[in-house]
């Protein structure tokens, strides 16, 4: 590599005629032969300055290349020259995210992107390519018009890993189309507390779940080859713990065994790294004491020595200043610099300040951060580059993408939606609805599209319904769409814990054949989606409650991010649907669902729970099922993870297992027979439960081990298979080691168990 410089050197000064600074990076790198990536990035660290490498480890937000101050700029959205050419040419400033609070048209996105790229690559000394980041997190949601899917938690119960690719391959080709090569996304924080306000961003409470779903999404993101222009780099969130808190609020402390993380917290992420996901972002919080920005044990320990991952360990928004204003544990901005950049951090998120590449350059100066660490981070930045093509192109043709947002997009948003739709409860068949019924539509949820994307839509807190894309429908004007105008009286009933005219709801309800009550949550993310009461609100439950007096027919619709408690009006209702957040195309899919064209197969990823203070997981352990009355039935949900209706009906048999002893390291097949015995064709989600009788360490009451999602035509059987290996049901032990105990065990599946033993 060394021996090959004078060459590339040569190459740069013949160039060099052109654009100098161009050839530094480009031309060198490209023109070396066979070059690997590996060599490319060696090549080119020998040459960077200090300052050159501090700027490659800033990220900023576009606010700080933008006209008018941060948090404050001028509107229509305008890049500054100056700010540009101050950040980029004299800090160097490797990385760039984000909107300044709301979507652009993908016009803009080609105008400020190849902007920012031309000074990056012909004015900045290096020429090194920006690497622009933004949330896109169902879908791309901070272009215009792009096609927004359900959030992840909805993914989670379509029970689909191969849709959730497909949905994850037209939001790496929407974003690419948009300029854009990297995606903060997915979000691989357990699920296990629903009164977290970013609990919908999740995949829900089971690891195994969790973790299947978040390697399908890194896969449809970044397919075999992030260089390709419809690919994007994927970043998983928020390494790790960030949703355990004790609190169940925002960025507030966790307080997690060893144990624990090795078993439920850790694993999502190693399977997304698995599927090769080349970023991370870390967790704003702290575990045990020690925010994890500045935690070695985590960042290089764990995260490099154990998990083996190399790609970029990225901080969250501001997350190593918060070390001195929130976290206090060190004492002024610097000192958290050395300290989370000592830790193990790569590139900071800074974002709305120019002082931490300027730091940090003074920190290496003065012997406090090792050049070696600082050659690690950019080492590790420069490969995501070189990896994701931007050497060679940066920005491609908005031409080249003639399907952004087109039939084929929108039909897999509307197929994520219909499959994540679950229903909970459907007594006497009230639904589906024949079209001819009359309807009342009411709740705070009923004429909104915000509450049906949520958080992360076209703006941060989703809340604008200034930026909404036309033509997409609410759940009232999708139903009239499907009933007709005169069979649906709307009245809005309720605002979110406002009472509006519950009197004229009642009223047209008389009137009707049925209410639809459409309850659920406003818009919401990160801190202000704290929550005091996980109870749904109030004047949403009086409003359930006084239609419920007038004798008619209720269906609940519950568009929310995490489940609302709703045990003082479930009984009420005769039917229940759970939204989740299901996307721009999620009031149709619902209105299809609620006249039968379309047959729900959702399944809950999570543990609805029926009281705000019991809110334990299906893998509870046996004390958590004692009850006051000493009885062993304390865990009663409201409904349980993996629930969800058909309109047809399934008949589970024959669950037979091949052997009924396995070796520590056997193989075990399961196999199971599924008749649909209704009158329609349904998808069933077939879910294998494992139970460890006895352990050393208490054992769960069961574990999720397998699942599967099979279509059946009426009278249909298929037999559905799995294969699990004794090592699938080891837990951490005594040592805090993963190990495979020898004993008696239970398999699960559709009611019926099979008793084995591991030798
Ligand atoms: C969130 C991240 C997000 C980042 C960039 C943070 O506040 O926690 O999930 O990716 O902002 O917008």
């Amino acid at each position: 590599m060394y021996r090959r410089f004078p060459l590339l050197f040569l190459l740069v000064l013949t160039l060099s005629f052109y654009n100098c600074n161009q050839s530094f990076a480009q031309s060198s790198i490209q023109n070396a032969p066979l070059a690997t990536t590996e060599n490319k990035v060696k090549a080119l660290l020998a040459k960077m300055t200090l300052q050159d490498k501090v700027g490659e480890m800033t990220q900023l937000s576009i606010d700080m290349l933008s006209v008018g101050e941060p948090y404050n700029l001028a509107k229509p959205h305008q890049l500054d020259e100056a700010k540009l050419k101050h950040v980029l040419v004299d800090l160097r400033v490797g990385s760039i995210l984000n909107v300044v609070g709301y979507e652009y048209e993908r016009d803009h996105w080609h105008k400020i992107i190849p902007r920012i790229q031309e000074i990056a690559t012909k004015e900045k000394p290096t020429g090194i390519p920006i690497l622009y980041g933004i949330d896109a997190i169902h879908g791309t949601n901070y272009t215009a018009g792009a096609t927004l899917f359900p959030q992840q938690l909805g993914l989670a119960a379509t029970w689909n890993p191969e849709l959730v690719t497909q949905l994850g391959e037209v939001t790496a080709y929407e974003t690419r189309a948009s300029g854009i090569p990297w995606v903060f996304s997915p979000v691989l924080d357990l699920g296990r507390d629903p009164r977290w306000p970013r609990f919908w961003e999740g995949f829900g409470e089971d690891p195994m779940l969790a973790g299947i779903m978040g390697a399908a999404l890194v896969d449809g993101y970044q397919g075999d080859d992030i260089a390709n222009k419809y690919r994007v780099a994927a970043c998983l969130k928020h390494f790790l713990g960030y949703s355990i808190t004790l609190s169940g609020k925002d960025r507030s402390p966790a307080w997690v065994p060893e144990r624990q993380l090795k078993e439920f917290v850790i694993p999502p992420f190693k399977a997304a790294m698995d599927a090769g996901a080349v970023t991370v972002m870390i967790n704003s919080g702290e575990i045990n004491g020690i925010p994890v920005h500045c935690n070695p044990k985590i960042l290089k320990d764990l995260l490099r020595n154990e998990m083996g991952f190399k790609g970029i360990a990225l901080t969250d928004w501001e997350d190593i200043k918060y070390l001195v204003s929130r976290h206090r544990v060190a004492k002024d901005h610097k000192e958290a610099i050395k300290m989370a950049i000592n830790a193990g951090i790569d590139m900071s998120m800074v974002p709305m300040d120019l002082e931490f590449p300027v730091l940090l350059k003074e920190l290496v100066e003065e012997g406090k951060v090792p050049m070696s660490r600082i050659d690690e981070a950019v080492t590790r930045i420069l490969t995501v580059k070189f990896e994701l093509g931007l050497f060679e192109q940066s920005v491609h043709s908005q031409k080249d993408y003639p399907g952004f947002a087109g039939p084929k997009h929108q039909a897999l948003a509307y197929k994520g939606a219909v499959e994540s739709i679950t229903l909970l409860k459907n007594e006497k068949g009230l639904l589906p609805l024949s079209k001819n019924k009359r309807v009342l539509v009411t709740g705070p949820t009923a004429n909104s599209l915000n509450v049906l994307n949520g958080g992360w839509s076209h703006t941060w807190q989703g809340d604008d319904p200034k930026y909404n894309t036309p033509g997409k429908l609410t759940i009232v004007e999708a139903i009239r769409k499907e009933l007709g105008e005169g069979n649906v009286q709307y009245v809005e009933g309720s605002k979110y814990d406002k009472e509006v005219d519950i009197k004229a709801a009642v009223n047209v309800a008389r009137s009707v054949d049925v209410a639809i009550i459409c309850i659920g949550e406003n818009t919401y993310t990160e801190k202000p989606g704290d929550l005091d009461d996980l109870n749904l609100p109030a004047s949403q439950v009086k409003l359930v409650q006084e239609i419920a007096a007038t004798g008619k027919p209720i269906i609940l619709v519950m568009a929310q991010g995490r489940p609302r408690v709703v045990s003082a009006i479930d009984t009420l209702a005769q039917a229940a649907l759970m939204l989740y957040l299901p996307g721009n195309e999620g009031a149709p899919a619902l209105a299809d669902i609620l006249v039968g064209d379309a047959n729900p197969s959702g399944k809950l990823p999570f543990t609805y729970p029926r009281f705000a203070n019991t809110l334990v997981p299906y893998y509870h352990k046996g004390t958590d099922m004692v009850k006051k009355d000493f009885s062993m039935n304390a865990f009663e949900p409201q409904w349980e993870f993996g629930h969800g209706l058909s309109y047809t009906t399934y008949e589970y048999s024959n669950l037979k297992i091949n052997s009924d002893r396995i070796s520590t390291k056997g193989d075990l097949e399961v196999s199971v027979t599924v008749k649909n015995t209704g009158q329609r064709k349904g998808m069933e989600v077939v879910h294998l439960f494992v139970s460890d009788k006895v352990a050393t360490i208490t054992p769960p009451v069961k574990r999720l081990r397998g699942f599967d999602k099979v279509t059946l035509a009426p009278n249909e059987t298929k037999v559905v298979t799995f294969k699990i290996n004794a090592r699938d049901l080891s837990f951490v032990g005594t040592d805090n080691k993963w190990m495979v105990e020898p004993g008696d065990f239970e398999v699960s599946v559709g009611g019926m168990k099979v008793p084995f033993v591991i030798k």
